[in-house]
């Protein structure tokens, strides 16, 4: 078998990360109903998705949802892809909706040097968030909303593991937690505020949007992180 494109790892029971993609981390969480995928990466990772799934035994069609952290184009680029080969409903924050439809423009910092106006190709919106609600997926994961990178930014808390999803509310490059860059995001202060809201979970395991996970480590990492950023 040809495994130049990567292959899923796994990261804690039930959890995986697909490998090789160029940007843009994808996550799998494995129900016995079903798949679930979190963000989709940039416009060309969607074979490569298909393929490790593929490759892991899972037909397209086993992908029932695909949550979404926010609406920028590394984390909804193969959105129109996946959604079609699987036929999966997509959730996402009501205020992602209208950009992940392509009805509005990626919200960008108000001021200063900023990226230029962009839609994402659109894709249709099956459910949105109520609130900070818990999902019935890996028999509970709550939605935290963390905005400021964008509007409707939303982590993923799951308790039974101590894990959270953190989307771009913080990434981790190089071996070290930073905050989103200033210029891809909306307001940075606001998303201060937000990692101070994922430092209270007392998480010991962080999946980023960008970069490796930390698995069960994260606790003391993110606490000296928050403290260098002045958050807390
Ligand atoms: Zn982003």
């Amino acid at each position: 078998m040809c495994h130049n494109g990567g292959a899923m790892e796994p990261i804690l029971p039930q959890i995986f990360t697909f490998t090789g993609l160029i940007a843009g981390r994808v996550y799998m969480l494995q129900d016995t109903d079903g798949l679930t995928l979190v963000d989709t990466s940039i416009a060309n990772a969607g074979d490569k998705i298909l393929a490790q799934l593929k490759a892991a035994g899972h037909e397209p069609a086993a992908v029932k949802r695909i949550l979404i952290t926010h609406g920028h184009p590394d984390h909804v680029g193969s959105l129109p892809q996946l959604k079609q080969a699987t036929g999966a409903e997509v959730w996402c924050h009501p205020l992602e909706k209208p950009i992940i439809q392509g009805e509005q423009s990626v919200v960008r910092r108000p001021s200063g040097f900023r990226p230029p106006d962009t839609k994402v190709k659109p894709t249709t919106v099956d459910r949105t968030f109520n609130g900070e609600e818990t999902l019935p997926i890996l028999g509970g994961l709550q939605i935290i909303n963390t905005p400021g990178h964008s509007p409707g930014h939303v982590s993923f808390w799951h308790p039974a593991s101590k894990l959270v999803i953190t989307g771009d509310a913080i990434f981790y490059l190089m071996n070290k937690m930073t905050l989103p860059l200033a210029f891809l995001t909306a307001d940075a202060e606001e998303n201060k505020r937000s990692i101070k809201k994922l430092l209270a979970l007392k998480a010991e395991t962080l999946l980023f949007g960008h970069g490796q996970p930390i698995v069960r480590t994260a606790a003391a990492p993110l606490q000296e992180f928050a403290q260098r950023v002045g958050v807390v």
